[in-house]
C-alpha cells in the first residue's frame, strides 16, 4: 500500500525560504580586519535572489556549474543559497590547492562561471590561461582585478563585479521547481590519496544532512547560538554549517582570511561566539595563544574538532583553559561530511569525559556503519567489540554512491562506501580510528597505530606537535618514524620521549627512529601531510636519530 503523504521536494529552496521568513533578523558577521560587516538573514536572502537573477542573465542554466573561490564570508553564503536554489551547481574551490590541481578541478567540473573574492584574485590569476570552460569571472570586493584579464585585447570582458551585478537586479527571483535528486553542489576531495575526486551532492542529500546534523546527537544548534565557522566553506560544505545555521536561525561569525589564533580569539571575545568548529591544528594554535595571552573565551558553550584525530592532551588542556570539552567528529567529503560525533554515552561518569571525546565519534541516525575485514577478499563483517580492527564502511542518504565522471568501483562494496579508515567500533558504536589505510604501519605483519602513538606523544609537556609515519625496514618491512616538533626551548631528547611512551603502548610499537622538525607539513585543509614527510624521508631530507637497544 502506498502512503498518501505529500511528495514534498527536499530542496535547498525550502531551507532558504525557512531561514529568511522565520529568522530574518538573525545575522551574518564578516570579519574584515577593520569594522566587521553585518547583514541580516533578510538582507542576505534579498541579495541571494539578486545574485540568482544576475547569474541567470549571464546565461547560467540549471545544471551549470558555478565555482566559488571564496573565504568564509557573507558573499559565499549568498552563493550557497542562490546557486543551488536556481538549479545550478555550487562548486566550491579549495583556495589552497596547487595551481595544477585548481586548474584540474575547475576544468574537470566544467565550471561556467567562477565567483572569486578579490583577495584571492592572485590565486585564480595563476591558472587564468588554463581554464577551458570558464566564461565569466565575478569578483566580490573592489580590489584590482586586472590580473584576471584574459589578454585577448577586448578589455577582459569576462571579468565582472559582484556588487554591480547585484545592484542591477531586484529581489523576488522566480525560483524554478527542482527535482530533489538534481545536483546542488560539488566538492573535490583534497587528493591526499591520489587525484582529487569530485563528490556531487544532491538537494535531497544536503536537505537530509542538514536535518541529520541538527539532531541532539550531532550538532545541536539553535537560534541562540553564534557560530564561528572556521571549517572552510570551500571544503566539504563547512561541515554543513551554512545550511544548518540558516535553517535554525543561528548567527554566523565568518572569519574570512583571518584564521590565525589572535584574530580568532578576538572574534570569539568580541562577537560572543557560542559554537565553533575547526580541525585540531587550529584548536592547538588557539590554545597555545590563549595560554600565553589574555583572552576571553567564556562565551563558548560547544566546540568541535574533526577532520583528523583530536589528541587527548589537546582536549584536556583546552578544557582546563576554557571549561569546554572539544567534542570530536568524524566524517569525510564523501559523507556530506558529518557522520559521527563523540558525545559521551548515557551513564558516563564524571571524569570520563576526555575518554569519550578522544574517540572519533558515534554514528548518528541517518548513517549506517559497519566494520569489514577484506584482506582475504571475502569482506567479512567484524564485531563491534572495541577490539576487532577493520575498514569502516558507511552508507546512507548523504553518503556518495560514486564520483563525478569517475565511478571508482574499488571504493564501494555491495552498496557501502569504503572509507579508507581503519579502526574498531565498540559495543556502544564509538569509532576509534587507528589509521587511514594508506598510513597504516605494518611491522612484522602486525599493525601499529600511528594515531595512537601521536596521541600519546602530544601529551608530553615538551612536544608541540607530533606525527608518526611508517618507513621501510630491512627486518620488519616497516617501522614507525616519530616526527616531533618541540616546544620552544625544549631539549631534543629522543630517549626521554621513548621512555615516556614505554608504559603507554606495546614494547614493539616504540619507535627507534626519531626526527625533530620545525613544523609538520599540512594539507590544504590543515591536516598533517604524511605523504610529504614520507617523501622527505625517502629523499634523505630528514635528520634521523636512531636509538640504540630499541625493542623491535
Ligand atoms: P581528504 O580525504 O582529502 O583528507 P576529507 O576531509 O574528506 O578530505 O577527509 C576525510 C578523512 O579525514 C577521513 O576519511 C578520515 O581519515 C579523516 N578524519 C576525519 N575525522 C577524523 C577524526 N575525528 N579522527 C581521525 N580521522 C578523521
Amino acid at each position: 500500500m502506498l502512503s498518501t503523504m505529500m511528495d514534498f521536494p527536499l530542496t535547498i529552496q525550502h531551507i532558504f525560504r525557512h531561514g529568511r521568513r522565520i529568522y530574518g533578523n538573525s545575522e551574518i558577521v564578516t570579519w574584515t580586519g577593520a569594522e566587521p560587516r553585518r547583514a541580516s538573514f533578510a538582507a542576505v536572502a534579498d541579495r541571494a535572489e539578486r545574485l540568482a537573477a544576475a547569474l541567470q542573465r549571464l546565461g547560467v542554466r540549471p545544471g551549470d556549474r558555478v565555482g566559488t573561490l571564496q573565504w568564509n564570508d557573507q558573499e559565499h553564503v549568498e552563493a550557497y543559497l542562490a546557486v543551488p536554489g536556481m538549479g545550478a551547481v555550487l562548486h566550491t574551490l579549495n583556495l589552497r590547492l596547487f595551481s595544477d590541481q585548481l586548474a584540474y578541478v575547475v576544468n574537470h567540473g566544467e565550471d561556467k562561471v567562477v565567483i572569486v573574492d578579490d583577495s584571492l584574485i592572485p590565486v585564480l590569476a595563476r591558472v587564468r590561461d588554463r581554464l577551458t570552460t570558464v566564461e565569466r569571472i565575478i569578483v566580490a570586493g573592489s580590489g584590482d582585478a586586472s590580473a584576471l584579464d584574459d589578454g585577448d585585447g577586448d578589455g577582459g570582458d569576462r571579468v565582472l563585479r559582484y556588487e554591480e551585478l547585484i545592484a542591477a537586479e531586484t529581489p523576488g527571483f522566480a525560483w524554478p521547481e527542482l527535482d530533489e535528486r538534481a545536483a546542488a553542489a560539488m566538492c573535490y576531495t583534497t587528493g591526499t590519496t591520489g587525484d582529487p575526486k569530485g563528490v556531487v551532492y544532491s538537494h535531497r542529500s544536503i536537505f537530509l544532512h542538514t536535518f541529520g546534523v541538527g539532531q541532539g546527537a550531532a550538532i545541536p544548534l539553535t537560534q541562540h547560538d553564534r557560530i564561528l565557522a572556521i571549517v572552510p566553506m570551500f571544503h566539504a560544505l563547512s561541515w554543513g554549517l551554512p545550511y544548518l545555521g540558516w535553517s535554525c536561525g543561528a548567527d554566523f561569525v565568518m572569519p574570512g582570511p583571518y584564521l590565525q589564533a589572535e584574530p580568532l580569539a578576538r572574534m570569539i571575545a568580541a562577537e560572543r561566539v557560542t559554537y565553533a568548529a575547526a580541525v585540531p591544528a587550529i584548536w592547538n594554535d588557539l590554545l597555545r595563544y590563549a595560554e600565553k595571552n589574555e583572552t576571553d573565551l567564556s562565551s563558548l558553550r560547544m566546540v568541535m574538532g574533526g577532520g583528523a584525530a583530536v589528541p587527548r592532551a589537546l582536549i584536556e588542556r583546552f578544557h582546563e583553559k576554557t571549561g569546554v570539552w572539544i567534542t570530536q567528529g568524524w566524517g569525510m567529503t564523501e559523507t556530506s561530511p558529518v557522520a559521527a560525533l563523540a558525545w559521551p554515552p548515557r551513564g558516563a561518569r564524571d571524569g570520563e569525559q576526555p575518554d569519550w571525546c578522544a574517540k572519533a565519534g558515534r554514528v548518528f541516525a541517518g548513517v549506517e556503519m559497519r566494520l569489514v575485514d577484506d584482506t582475504d577478499g571475502a569482506g567479512t563483517e567484524l564485531p563491534w567489540d572495541g577490539k576487532a580492527i577493520g575498514e569502516i564502511e558507511v552508507r546512507g542518504p548523504w553518503v556518495t554512491g560514486s564520483y563525478y565522471k569517475n565511478p571508482a568501483p574499488e571504493r564501494f562494496h555491495d552498496g557501502w562506501l569504503r572509507t579508507g579508515d581503519v579502526g574498531c567500533i565498540d559495543p556502544l558504536g564509538f569509532i576509534q580510528i587507528t589509521d587511514r589505510a594508506k598510513d597504516v604501519i605494518k611491522s612484522g605483519g602486525e599493525w601499529i597505530s600511528s594515531v595512537e602513538l601521536e596521541n600519546h606523544l602530544m601529551g608530553h609537556p615538551d612536544v608541540a606537535e607530533a606525527t608518526v609515519i611508517g618507513v621501510p625496514d630491512a627486518t620488519w618491512d616497516e617501522r614507525p618514524l616519530a616526527c616531533v616538533v618541540l616546544k620552544e626551548g625544549a631539549e631534543r631528547d629522543a630517549e626521554a620521549l621513548r621512555r615516556f611512551l614505554c608504559d603507554k603502548v606495546a614494547g614493539w610499537w616504540l619507535p627507534e627512529r626519531w626526527t625533530f622538525i620545525p613544523e609538520i607539513p599540512r594539507t590544504s585543509v590543515g591536516k598533517f601531510d604524511k605523504k610529504v614527510l614520507r617523501a622527505r624521508y625517502a629523499g634523505g631530507e630528514l635528520e634521523v636519530v636512531e636509538l640504540e637497544g630499541a625493542k623491535r
